[in-house]
């Protein structure tokens, strides 16, 4: 990182994801070929600041009882009623226009994935994925705050495997001195499989539950897992899992790179894919889906 840029700063503060994401592909998973531009770990990087300040808080807070209240309070999905153009339309008002650095509106990340995963040939339900996997982040506009929507998720009621970006702070989190909560297996058994388990709480576990009737399994995995690297790229918590999650972790490790590297030189035209992608949606979903 070139210390005499300090405006290069990731804003995560008004842009939910991406300054995260950017931090993701600089410093934790380059993409292939490439080498990370920092160790994560170089405390002497300031404009690494805020992405540790935002893991501080995550690590912190996020904890079994957290995770509780947040499903009870989100998961009725009876706060909005809205088309997922209507959804993608809400998100972008997240746009961070202080920082023209950032180049990317959520739209624009959405479509760059998609379009990526549509050019690759994949079957049309892996393309509506790419557009609409962080829809979950219209949690921010309900007022949640970053450490509660975005970054990597992981289990909650069991021990924080070492392999999670910035492990070190999960010793402000009451659970890892939870006799409860600090075990391997934790409240869970071995084996039982993920989806009885509870994950730290964010946009990906949260759409997961807004499209879990309309979509196939495999759609539905890539949407509630892939933030939960410490899975799907280090190989942790397999003893949580089951074989269906074993069958269906490649479907999630094709998506991923889709996430992170898919940025293109040339914007995907909005205007011009919008009938591609009416008919996509319509083909999926109801008109309206609930929030
Ligand atoms: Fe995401
Ligand atoms: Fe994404």
């Amino acid at each position: 990182m070139d210390p005499s840029s300090p405006a290069k700063a990731p804003s995560l503060a008004h842009d939910p994801g991406h300054a995260w994401e950017e931090f993701v592909v600089a410093s934790v998973y380059p993409e292939p070929g490439t080498k990370a531009k920092a160790d994560y770990r170089n405390y002497d990087a300031p404009a690494r600041d805020t992405v540790r300040e935002f893991y501080r808080e995550n690590h912190r807070h996020q904890t079994y009882d957290f995770v509780q209240r947040k499903r009870r309070e989100f998961l009725a999905l009876e706060r909005k009623r809205m088309s997922v153009f209507e959804a993608c339309d809400f998100l972008n008002t997240l746009v961070d226009d202080s920082d023209p650095d950032i180049e990317l509106d959520q739209l624009q990340h959405l479509l760059q994935t998609s379009e990526a995963i549509r050019r690759d040939g994949h079957e049309d339900w892996f393309v509506l994925v790419g557009l609409m996997h962080d829809l979950g982040k219209v949690l921010c506009l309900y007022g949640e705050p970053q450490w509660a929507v975005v970054g990597d998720t992981f289990p909650v009621g069991c021990r924080h495997s070492e392999r999670i970006v910035y492990h070190e702070f999960f010793a402000d989190n009451p659970d890892s001195v939870d006799p409860r909560y600090n075990t391997p297996l934790g409240v869970y058994t071995e084996g039982c499989g993920l989806r009885n388990v509870l994950m730290s709480w964010g946009h990906d576990e949260y759409l997961f539950h807004v499209m879990k009737n309309y979509l196939p399994e495999p759609a539905l995995y890539m949407i509630r897992y892939h933030s939960f690297y410490a899975w799907h790229r280090e190989g942790e918590y397999a003893w949580l899992t089951d074989e269906h999650d074993r069958q269906m972790l490649p479907w999630v490790q094709k998506f991923n790179p889709y996430d992170l590297y898919s940025k293109s030189p040339h914007p995907p035209n909005w205007t011009e894919l919008k009938p591609y992608y009416e008919n996509l949606v319509a083909k999926y979903l109801p008109a309206n889906v609930a929030f």
